[in-house]
């Protein structure tokens, strides 16, 4: 077996035991990772967290940490946390013309919940997006692993009758994605377009770090060449740089697309780019969540824990 499936076997293995939970929890070098990838517990902590970022010209988008609900109260639950957040948000003055927004997972929201799970996602997603267009901001639907990819874009697309500012995040690694792009680069879409952090099989995803990013500047060609509007998800230096090019080409505007990178990664990057007139905004998570959010994502791909590790390095 390579060393990459035993790491990842084993990260999955420890995903899963309470024990080793809560000795990771309560390790003083745990939190300092901790601290410097999740915004903290609570909802006041990502307003702060916004406050900060907005003090220097980065945009935001907030995600309540939790994935995979299989409790109907649970679900319910989530939502309301949203609704609390967007209402903190709002109250602060930090949601006007979409400089705070936030992002969601639908299996946060009762997606795997049975049958009418999709009816149910649907239902909470439709009620934070109600209360974010009160408070002047937009809702970005995160993409989660490749068999709830058709589900969310079909509640994408009956949450964009209503709400034609919804976005959605694409993931170059998936074979179909290049296609998925050419439906969504229409007039005001958003589409946030991101590697893909999920462990995929070859049969949907391209597995070499290679053909992840040739599929990524073809992806991103689709996007900019269209008429919506992109949002280039990356911290691969290479790719800013071709996606500021491929701005160019297209002359778009710098209003006319946008840059993320996640809370806590490559901030000096995040400064110098919003410093140069580029809309930059941080994906912001926040929660007690946390544990399941850092684990899976390096378990997930061997990259992620490099990408993990790198950052905890160069501290
Ligand atoms: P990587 O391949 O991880 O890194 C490429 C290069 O970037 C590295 O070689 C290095 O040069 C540079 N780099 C990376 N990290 C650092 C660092 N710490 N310091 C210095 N240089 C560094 N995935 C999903 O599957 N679904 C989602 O909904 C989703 N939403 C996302 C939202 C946002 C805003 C972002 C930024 C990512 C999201 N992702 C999501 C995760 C994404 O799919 C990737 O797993 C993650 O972003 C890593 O890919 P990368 O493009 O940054 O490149």
């Amino acid at each position: 077996m390579d060393p990459s499936t035993v790491l990842r076997a084993g990260l999955l293995g420890i995903s899963k035991s309470d024990k080793v939970k809560n000795l990771i929890e309560n390790a003083p070098v745990s939190r300092g990772v901790v601290n410097r990838f999740v915004a903290g517990a609570r909802t006041a902590d990502a307003v702060s967290a916004v406050v900060g970022l907005q003090e220097d010209g980065r945009l935001a988008t907030v995600d309540f940490l939790g994935e995979d609900t299989l409790d109907r109260r649970q679900a319910s639950a989530t939502r309301d946390a949203y609704l609390d957040l967007l209402s903190a948000l709002s109250d602060r003055g930090l949601t006007a013309n979409g400089a705070a927004e936030v992002s969601l997972k639908l299996s946060a929201l009762g997606l795997a919940l049975g049958a009418d799970g999709e009816k149910l996602a649907l239902e909470h997603a439709r009620q934070v997006c109600e209360l974010a267009a009160t408070c002047g901001t937009t809702v970005t639907l995160d993409m989660e692993d490749y068999t709830t990819t058709d589900a969310t874009l079909s509640v994408l697309r009956d949450l964009r009758a209503d709400f034609p500012w919804v976005g959605a995040v694409l993931q170059a690694y998936l074979h179909r994605t290049e296609s998925d792009c050419r439906d969504l680069a229409t007039a005001d879409s958003r589409v946030r377009l991101c590697k893909g952090a999920y462990k995929q099989p070859e049969s949907v995803a391209y597995q070499s770090a290679h053909d992840v990013d040739l599929s990524y500047v073809r992806c991103l060609k689709v996007l900019m060449e269209g008429e919506g509007y992109p949002m280039v998800a990356s911290h691969d230096p290479r790719l800013i740089a071709i996606a500021s090019s491929l701005a160019g080409k297209n002359h778009r505007e710098p209003d006319s697309f946008e840059y993320q990178m996640l809370y806590g990664i490559r901030p000096d990057e995040q400064r110098r780019l919003a410093k140069a007139g580029h809309q930059m905004r941080i994906y912001v998570p926040y929660g007690d969540q946390w544990y399941g959010y850092l684990v899976r994502r390096m378990a997930e791909r061997p990259a992620n824990t490099m990408f993990f590790l790198r950052a905890v390095a160069t501290k």
